[in-house]
């Protein structure tokens, strides 16, 4: 059997109870080395095999797999934050599914949840965005053309940058051409809830800038839009004027 686990975007507590329990009961560990804590490896027992997968690729991943399955043995991938998100599953999902290898997978805290609870934001806020639109700026890995920065950009959403902290320069500008205000807030989350987090704020028209004079250049998500900002309006769910089916307006 393997589990994939998701691990939380660094804090070491905030992987799921189940998620520890996983670890904590894996003969075989797969562990995303580049981007997971290492302290999350105390959950595991001693005798426990640890690879890490930053320096393997997926036929090596899958060789680890096989042979701990020929002697019955569980294995754990544990990716970063939540899998479904820029996880590399599906390809390792499909080869178990050939090979006959039974795996469930257990979710994590994304880093864009992680990056939310540091900076005490909703991306949500009435009158501002209800949508939240996760993308990244095309790089070595190629996007869509339909999914072009400035195609999203002219929603004019909240938008959550994965993998672009070194991309800003074409960022910035496709931003702008998409649709987005120069003084549209934005802040920069640099290994959001780890010991070393470190927060930037900025606009679109200042990104590129103040991520450069920051020498970030890796592990850290872009945050763009409205409700980086000050304004917006309260909630109707909780509006005394506002009946829901749980509770009825008060009468003033
Ligand atoms: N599955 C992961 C994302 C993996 S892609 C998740 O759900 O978070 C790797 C990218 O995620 C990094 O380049 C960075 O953009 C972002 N990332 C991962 N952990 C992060 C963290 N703690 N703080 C900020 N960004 C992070």
């Amino acid at each position: 059997m393997v589990h994939f686990v998701g691990a939380g975007s660094g804090a070491v507590d905030l992987i799921t109870v189940r998620g520890a329990r996983l670890l904590a009961q894996a003969d075989v560990v797969v562990w995303a080395g580049s981007l997971v804590n290492p302290e999350l490896l105390s959950y595991c027992k001693t005798f426990c095999e640890i690879h890490d997968s930053s320096k393997l690729t997926l036929e090596e991943v899958l060789e680890i797999i096989k042979k701990a399955e020929a002697v019955g043995k569980t294995t754990v991938r544990l990716h970063t934050g939540d899998s479904s998100i820029y996880g590399a599953v599906r390809e390792q999902f499909d080869a178990l599914d050939e090979l006959g290898i039974a795996y469930d997978v257990c979710p994590g805290v994304s880093s864009f949840c992680g990056a939310a609870a540091s900076l005490k934001a909703e991306y949500t806020l009435p009158a501002v965005s209800q949508t939240v639109i996760i993308t990244r700026a095309a790089g070595k890995t190629p996007v869509p053309e339909k999914e072009s920065i400035a195609s999203l950009a002219s929603h004019r959403a909240t938008m959550v940058l994965f993998l672009s902290t070194s991309l800003t320069e074409k960022l910035q500008r496709e931003l702008i051409e998409g649709g987005y205000d120069e003084a549209t807030p934005v802040a920069v989350v640099y290994k959001a809830t780890w010991a070393d987090e470190r927060i930037l704020r900025c606009t679109v028209g200042t990104l590129h800038e103040t991520v450069k004079n920051s020498g970030i250049t890796k592990t850290a998500l872009i945050i763009v839009g409205g409700c980086m900002g000050e304004e917006y309006m309260r909630s109707l769910l909780y509006d005394p004027n506002f009946s829901t089916e749980f509770r009825d307006k008060k009468q003033v």
